[in-house]
């Protein structure tokens, strides 16, 4: 290989850098203080996300999980249960937050991205001596640990109405809600209509260095924001990062559809060299099968290409601002080399 090989990162479409627009939006953001309510870009930010998740209010907040952990703080009291998916972010990649800073129980219904109706109704446990009482139902749309999939509005549509007529409130983990809306033309606000809140990333395929957005009423974000000041995400002339999420919403939304067609071609790649694809993409996260994961990932790294492990044999790739056609391409062609022939027993 030679000295001045790109590395390729397919590791996360968190891994982008915000562009030159990008950066000149953040120099120019007129800022305030915050905590106060007077940064004008924090609540601009705050008011086009709002209106484009179709939520009375929308509040501003540091990270993703902050944003997921300040809903379930909401909407559950200690000893409560939450009901999520089979690998839902909140519970499996959140440091345990759920139990620790709001006292709650995760339990996981179902074993792919959405259960049905039916199967949400009999893990809601009876209101009795024995049961801790299920408040939530918390959604992840598109599903990271399934690879990017987003399940259907009408599945979606069932499952919170059959939550809400047993009188759980719902949450949507929407990191990635607008790869969903791309992919599939139905809008996040469509989306977010069936949930009492909804969160999205600023800081994945959008491209901004930093930031989530948890929307809801009026009053339920009057809550999340004081929980938001609790848990220590209340922040000063944070206007410079909102500046770069305005920007995001701005350019970078209908540019999702290149990530997914770059998914798509390297799952159809990959594949053809003889890579067991898990699913072609529906977005812009790639899962496939390998012999030994870690082994594959130290491999891939070599020739210049870093993926994550999932699993002891499932790796995943992102595609994201920061890789463009070519660099797809380029990254088949390093991993191709990986896999010589239709993969065998033992191989990586
Ligand atoms: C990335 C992500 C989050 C939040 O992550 P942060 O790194 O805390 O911003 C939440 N949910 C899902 C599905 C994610 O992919």
């Amino acid at each position: 290989m030679t000295v001045s090989m790109r590395t390729i990162d397919l590791r996360s479409d968190t891994v982008t850098r915000p562009t030159a627009a990008m950066r000149r939006a953040i120099a120019e953001a007129e800022v305030g203080d915050d905590v106060y309510g007077e940064d004008p870009s924090v609540n601009r930010l705050q008011d086009i996300a709002a209106e484009r998740v179709g939520k009375e209010a929308a509040l501003f907040v540091p990270t993703g999980t902050m944003a997921n952990q300040i809903a379930i703080r909401s909407h559950t009291r200690h000893g409560d249960v939450v009901l999520a998916t089979e690998g839902a972010h909140l519970l499996r990649y959140e440091s345990g937050a759920a139990a620790a800073l709001s006292g709650v129980q995760v339990k996981t219904i179902g074993s792919g991205d959405a259960p049905d109706a039916g199967e949400l109704r009999a893990a809601i446990p009876p209101i009795d001596a024995h049961n801790a009482p299920a408040t939530l139902l918390a959604l992840e749309i598109s599903h990271n640990a399934h690879g990017g999939t987003v399940p259907s509005l009408e599945v979606v549509r069932d499952l919170t109405s059959a939550a809400r007529e047993r009188g759980l409130a719902t949450h949507l983990d929407g990191a990635r809600l607008f790869n969903a809306e791309v992919a599939t033309g139905t809008s996040v606000a469509a989306w977010a209509s069936a949930f009492d809140t909804v969160s999205f990333c600023l800081s994945k395929g959008l491209g901004a260095p930093v930031g989530s957005l948890v929307c809801g009423t009026r009053d339920q974000v009057a809550r999340i924001h004081r929980m938001r000041k609790m848990f220590g995400g209340g922040m000063r002339q944070a206007g410079v990062l909102a500046a770069a999420g305005i920007y995001a919403l701005e350019h970078h939304v209908e540019r999702l559809a290149e990530d997914h067609e770059n998914a798509r071609s390297l799952a159809e790649g990959l594949a053809a060299a003889g890579l067991d694809v898990v699913r072609p993409p529906q977005t812009n996260i790639l899962l496939f099968e390998v012999g030994d994961a870690p082994a594959f990932v130290g491999a891939a790294r070599e020739r210049g290409v870093l993926v994550n492990a999932m699993t002891a044999t499932r790796v995943r790739a992102l595609t994201h601002l920061d890789v463009d056609r070519a660099d797809v391409r380029e990254a088949l062609e390093r991993l191709r080399s990986l896999v010589p022939g239709p993969r065998r027993a033992g191989s990586l």
